[in-house]
């Protein structure tokens, strides 16, 4: 079978960044321990969104801590690509755990212009998931009241005053077009909006060249953890260009009878997606 691959696929700057700090405290912890803290390596929830990746960490003693309450005096706490909420990291400094600002430098920026642009009560329209790490992360900068919305639906459904000032902003990972449509309903109604423009490039040029591959091949296949939120978006980019599309973690998911009448397949990957994974994915829908 032919195989088209994304030139985007894999890690992103920011998982590459946070990994790399991850890497450098294990190395230090391992060559001058003397010089290192002296508890555990631990991140505060996990570092990225795949399955394969926090297991090799596991497996170098890397501890994924789930509450601050279980850190200890002398831990060394990276914080992981999606940022944390400020609250949070006060409760870490108040630990006397060590910190490793591994926030991906989009979303902290992303959360600096939140403070900022909220900072005289303007309420924050967030466009995300309500339940993702960086979206709680992004809400905990707010200075005023803050909505967080999924959908056009879910933004009709907020009842919002029009005597109040509003600033828009967005989860990094969110589909550009689709912010382009909310935008304008916004600015329909509240004339002197504040947009701020916090979506990541790497997504936009992600979810484009998906695109692209998925109107060229007539079957998709989207490598990537089932909690990370750019994978599940890319398939759904694919799947939106009316192929069948497979979102799997690793290429073991994968039936080649599903395959039997295709001839032509496109390959992409989340930004957490380790580059070996995609390599095998690659192998194997060319071996068929
Ligand atoms: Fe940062 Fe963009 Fe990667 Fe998210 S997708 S971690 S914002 S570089």
């Amino acid at each position: 079978m032919d195989v088209l691959r994304a030139t985007t696929a894999g890690f992103c700057m920011g998982v590459s960044l946070a990994l790399q700090k991850l890497d450098t405290a294990l190395t230090l912890a391992a060559t001058t321990p003397a010089r290192s803290p002296q508890g555990r390596i631990c991140t505060l929830g996990p570092i990225i969104h795949n399955p394969q990746v926090l297991a090799a960490y596991e497996a170098r003693g890397v501890v994924c801590v789930r509450d601050t309450a279980d850190l200890r005096p002398g831990d060394a706490v990276i914080i992981r690509a999606h940022g944390i909420p400020r609250q949070e990291e006060e409760k870490v400094r108040a630990s006397g755990a060590h910190i490793t600002d591994a926030t991906c430098p989009k979303v902290k920026k992303a959360q600096l212009a939140i403070a900022r642009a909220t900072r005289q009560g303007a309420v924050l329209l967030l466009f995300g998931e309500a339940d993702h790490p960086e979206v709680r992360g992004l809400v905990s900068y707010a200075l005023g009241p803050a909505y967080v919305f999924g959908s056009q639906k879910e933004l009709e459904r907020l009842i919002l005053p029009d005597r109040q000032r509003y600033v828009l902003a967005s989860q990094t990972t969110q589909d550009r077009e689709t912010f382009a449509a909310l935008e304008e309903m916004l600015r329909a109604r509240f004339a002197d909006l504040v947009v701020l423009s916090t979506i990541c490039d790497a997504t936009r040029e992600r979810q484009e060249e998906a695109r692209s591959i998925a109107s060229r091949v007539d079957v998709m296949v989207v490598v990537g953890g089932r909690q990370s939120g750019n994978t599940r978006r890319l398939a759904d980019v694919a799947a939106l260009s009316g192929i069948e599309t497979f979102h799997v973690e690793s290429v073991d998911e994968l039936d080649a009878e599903r395959f039997t009448q295709k001839s032509r397949a496109g390959l992409t990957a989340g930004a957490s997606t380790p580059k070996s994974l995609i390599d095998a994915a690659q192998t194997w829908l060319a071996s068929l």
